[in-house]
């Protein structure tokens, strides 16, 4: 059985193009309600869900650092981004000591996490509209969130998780993973498979679900190499599936 296919190549044979009005259970490359039921049980005496200080994007509980620091995210390696974001909260904290700084400042102290350039002017863009349309401090719901320049739906799902406490599961790189090969859910993006999600998922998951998924794809659903063979989900999963009826 071939396991190293890449994320991408594994979608293909799992997933045709679908969208979220797909997802009911007469679509056999979606988990039917009973198997997601299932599928989160395993995971929830497998993995370990949210703990008590679980702080957010790059250990930023305050809800104005965790936008920054989810921005600050797109395409870096965590350690980058922790550097950057230290770098960046030693100059400013608040919105209106950021825009004291000049762009090209906020792009040096950031650096080390890449796209510098724009970010620092998303940074300027983010703080102008926080002030103007929020009196400075970040709102709670999703919409207004994502109002603000720089926040898309998985900054505006991590935020509402970690900063206001929401139970929601933000779909971040090994979620959107996860989902699209078990069947949980489907999505060509991470922002569709975020919708499809939300669609299937029963109420009493939303408060662990996203560390259950995260630590599952970090440990077991890895990217190049998943542990097909000694994974407790395999009799669900359609990846696998298809794998096995491609073997035969
Ligand atoms: S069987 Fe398990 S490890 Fe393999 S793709 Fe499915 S969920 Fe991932």
């Amino acid at each position: 059985m071939t396991l190293s296919k890449s994320f991408e190549a594994d979608t293909a044979l799992t997933q045709p193009h679908m969208s979220h009005k797909d997802s009911d259970n007469t679509n056999p490359t979606l988990l039917a309600p009973a198997e997601v039921e299932e599928m989160f049980r395993i995971l929830q005496k497998q993995m370990p869900g949210r703990t008590k200080d679980a702080k957010g994007p790059k250990d930023q509980p305050d809800p104005f650092r965790s936008c920054i620091s989810c921005m600050l995210s797109a395409q870096s390696r965590d350690r980058n981004t922790r550097l950057a974001t230290t770098a960046l909260f030693q100059l400013a904290r608040s919105p209106e000591e950021m825009l004291r700084l000049s762009q090209p400042e906020i792009a040096a102290a950031i650096k080390p996490c890449g796209l510098y350039n724009s970010k620092a002017k998303n940074i300027h863009r983010f703080c102008r509209t926080l002030l103007a349309d929020f009196d400075g401090r970040v709102p709670r719901t999703r919409a207004e969130l994502m109002s603000l320049p720089g926040i898309g739906r998985k900054c505006a799902d991590i935020v509402q998780q970690f900063a206001f406490d929401i139970d929601v599961i933000a779909v971040d790189t090994h979620v959107h993973r996860v989902c699209n090969r078990t069947g949980l859910a489907v999505g060509k993006t991470a922002d569709a498979t975020a919708r499809s999600l939300e669609e299937r998922t029963p109420e009493w998951t939303l408060h662990d679900g996203h560390f259950w998924l995260i630590q599952f794809g970090k440990q077991i659903c890895h990217a190049r190499t998943p542990r097909c063979e000694n994974c407790s989900l395999n009799h669900l999963c359609r990846y696998y599936r298809s794998i096995e009826k491609a073997d035969t």
